[in-house]
């Protein structure tokens, strides 16, 4: 399998564009190699510059629940373009999908749409802190939540995986509100509430998936709610990436939790920037023209992503048993690929949350970020490297989450694992 076209698309690409790469988690570091240049998604299937074919896992990091090209979204975002493609001005399509959001989360009332999931979560933090008229936030090391400055403090996903957490660039006053929780430690949240009386909110990746997949406790969850209720603080779930993918309404479904603040993104635009950010109406009341708590954008609501993520969320919630399919699919991948490794001497920790899923080579258990540290980040370089080779796209970070579409079939899950099999064989 040859990747010469993309080595030279990578060295042109850095010639112009930092790192060769639009968003930096794409270029390959953590794993090393160059990363692959795509042509074209079908179904299940990337195809690289060099005509090879990989089942990919990564989704476009989420977005892509139904795979590349579904006839469904792209059909609808045809038939949206012929109308024009932004107007800046209301249209039905935008109440259309938020009719479907706010149907779907029962924490949820009204809801705004934005364009990325930074800028739905940059939002919700600040019409937390206009709400409850504070400053200080808490957040989760190892949590990502975009990259506005105040939340680039210890954050997963690409920051994690260049050592980075902090970025240069963020002035220290921006960040002195951000207080910092372990992950599934209720004790660290009690000493913020004991540091700090001004919590405006706390915000959490409930499913995290951002330091691999690291689903919080439940009884954490709840603990945290209380928490919350004591000290008049909002809780922000940030369901970017888990939202639609882990269950069709929302971590609070599944764990009996209500959220004050959902921030949703990814599957909410079908592959279309979307994000959003909704709430319970007294809330949602405070933000701009409404409120006073200002908030903006010239392509938010943008016509052509609305369509696309109505024909997603529709499709979903039609079939209301798509997301537990693709567990079952996600479930077998994993614990093949955990039982591949075992017979070659490795110990793989995995779960899965819907069509989500998480590996880490880790004798132990995985509960924070601190643990997820520990993954042999020598040996995830060389399963990714050799899992590439044999037509499989996996996430190249050992600080993300796989997705499984439905487009990835029972046979393409069993030849994965055939696949992961032999990798593990060459590589230990
Ligand atoms: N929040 C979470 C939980 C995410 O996973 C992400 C992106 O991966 C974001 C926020 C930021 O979203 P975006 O990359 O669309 O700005």
């Amino acid at each position: 399998m040859g990747t010469q076209t993309s080595k030279q698309a990578f060295e042109e690409a850095q010639e112009l564009i930092p790192g060769g790469v639009n968003s930096p988690v794409r270029a390959f570091k953590s794993v090393g190699g160059t990363p692959i240049f795509i042509t074209e998604g079908e179904g299940a299937y990337l195809k690289d510059v060099d005509g090879n074919k990989y089942v990919d896992y990564v989704q476009s990091w989420g977005p892509l629940i139904f795979g590349h090209r579904d006839e469904s979204i792209e059909s609808a975002v045809i038939e949206a373009v012929k109308h024009g493609l932004s107007f800046g001005a209301p249209t039905q399509a935008e109440t259309e999908l938020a009719k479907l959001v706010v149907g779907l989360f029962d924490s949820i009332d009204k809801v705004r749409f934005v364009s990325s999931g930074t800028e739905a979560v940059m939002s919700a933090i600040r019409l937390a802190r206009g709400f409850t008229n504070r400053d200080d936030i808490v957040k989760f090391t190892g949590c990502y939540h975009g990259h506005s400055d105040s939340l680039l403090v210890e954050a997963g996903s690409g920051a994690a995986t260049f050592g980075s957490p902090s970025s240069p660039g963020v002035p220290a006053d921006f960040t002195k509100h951000t207080l910092l929780a372990e992950y599934n430690n209720i004790e660290s949240v009690k000493k913020c509430f004991a540091d700090s009386d001004n919590i405006a909110c706390v915000i959490i990746e409930p499913i995290a998936g951002n330091m691999g997949l690291v689903p919080a406790d439940k009884e954490f969850l709840h603990e945290l709610r209380k928490l919350c209720d004591e000290h008049g603080t909002l809780l922000i779930f940030d369901e970017v990436m888990s939202g639609f993918r882990a269950t069709l309404r929302g971590a609070e479904s599944i764990t009996g939790v209500t959220p004050d603040i959902v921030t949703l993104g990814k599957v909410i635009g079908g592959g279309m920037p979307v994000g959003a950010f909704g709430a319970r109406a007294e809330i949602m009341a405070q933000l701009s023209p409404e409120g006073p708590v200002y908030q903006a954008g010239t392509l938010s609501g943008n016509p052509v992503a609305m369509a696309a993520g109505y024909a997603a969320l529709s499709k979903l919630k039609q079939n209301g048993r798509v997301i537990d399919v693709l567990n079952t699919r996600a479930v077998r991948l994993v614990e093949g690929m955990r039982d591949a490794a075992a017979e070659c001497g490795v110990t793989m920790q995995i779960d899965t949350r819907g069509s989500m899923f998480g590996f880490f080579f880790n004798e132990n258990p995985v509960k924070n970020f601190n643990d997820a540290t520990k993954t042999d980040a020598e040996l995830f370089a060389k399963f990714h490297a050799g899992m590439l080779k044999e037509g499989y796209y996996f996430a190249c970070s050992l600080y993300e989450t796989g997705f499984i579409s439905t487009a990835v079939t029972d046979e393409m899950i069993e030849d994965t694992i055939a696949a992961s099999k032999k990798v593990l064989k060459e590589i230990t």
